[in-house]
């Protein structure tokens, strides 16, 4: 069993090559673009391909390249992000594999690869069998990645490509503060909010706790109040803060599968029953436009502000 390991943030590409191990003793670690200097002494993968000419960013590019050495390779894992999973279906449509997402563990049992992935929105995890090639996106924080083998790197080139998709321009999104996952002080939102002015509150509280604020999917992907990537859970960012306080978020499996690594919850919400007291270390039952308020009040008083 050979693997191939690809992800376009080395962090999470190694955390691939540990759950390739978990398969393999052979776990090969393709890193594009201008990379060069960040791969000096990284460890974990038995080998790495360097492609300096295919940019991270150039799917067409990158498609064509993956499946020009699919051949040498039984399984295939990308990141579960935005662009694993756009990379996935198509990488294994064009080399004739199966295709899964989501996996948060796999094995060999006599042979077959099997994996596990959450599935029915969180309710359950499926056990899958997967063909070979097989070509899979891990879920981040899974796999710690493992340090134990210096690589050999080789340069490849990029296959020549007859281009299908024009890049016309690209605008760099504005970054605001430190990464949701990273953060040591998060304020999730959820619908408890009536419209997305009301959100200032959030924002206000946390300037002054020195977080950054989340919120859940239909915060940021249905009603669009806010980025993307600011939407915490299981098909979102996973956070692991010091203080995480949720509020207006009722705390449906789907979200709280992505704040289990916080250590202390304070959940903030006027339904005494919703399901996030459940995970809540502190639980404030109350209409947040009278609780946050009065909050921010208080804290800026104790700072003297
Ligand atoms: C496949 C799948 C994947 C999903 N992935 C995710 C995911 O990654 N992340 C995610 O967040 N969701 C995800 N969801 C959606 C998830 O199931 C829930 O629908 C969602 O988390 C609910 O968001 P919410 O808590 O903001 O809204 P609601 O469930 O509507 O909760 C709003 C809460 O606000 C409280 N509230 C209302 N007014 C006030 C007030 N004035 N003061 C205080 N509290 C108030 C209410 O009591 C309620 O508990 C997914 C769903 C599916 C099917």
């Amino acid at each position: 069993m050979r693997v191939l390991a690809y992800g376009d943030v080395l962090d999470l590409a190694l955390e691939l090559v540990a759950a390739g191990r978990e398969i393999s003793d052979n776990v090969v670690l393709l890193v594009a673009g201008d990379q060069e200097e960040k791969i000096q002494g990284l460890k974990g993968p038995n080998e790495v391909l360097l492609c300096k000419d295919v940019k991270s960013d150039d799917q067409e590019s990158l498609v064509e390249l993956i499946t020009s050495i699919a051949q040498d390779f039984d399984a295939i894992l990308l990141p579960n992000d935005r662009r694993g999973r756009e990379l996935v279906g198509v990488i294994a449509h064009k080399i004739g594999g199966s295709s899964t997402t989501d996996v948060s563990s796999l094995r060999l049992e006599n042979g077959v690869l099997v994996i596990e992935r959450i599935t029915l929105g969180g309710k359950a995890i499926a056990v899958e069998e997967l063909s070979l090639p097989a070509v899979m996106t891990i879920q981040k924080g899974r796999f710690k990645p493992l340090e134990d083998i210096e690589p050999e790197v080789r340069e490849i080139q990029a296959p020549k490509i007859e281009r299908r998709i024009e890049v016309l321009e690209k605008k760099e999104k504005p970054r605001v503060g430190v990464p949701l996952d990273k953060a040591e002080i998060v304020v999730a939102v959820g619908r408890g909010f009536k419209k997305k002015e009301d959100l200032k509150l959030a924002y206000e509280l946390a300037e002054i706790l020195g977080g950054v604020v989340g919120a859940t999917r239909p915060l940021a992907a249905d009603l669009k109040w806010m980025e993307e990537e600011v939407w915490i859970g299981i098909s979102g960012v996973r956070v692991a803060p010091k203080v995480l306080v949720v509020v207006g978020a009722s705390g449906q499996q789907q979200f709280s599968a992505g704040i289990m690594d916080s250590k202390i919850v304070v959940a903030v919400n006027n339904d005494s029953s919703a399901p996030i007291f459940e995970h809540a270390d502190y639980g404030v039952v109350m209409d947040l436009y009278q609780f946050l308020p009065a909050l921010i009040k208080k804290l800026k008083e104790a700072k003297g502000a």
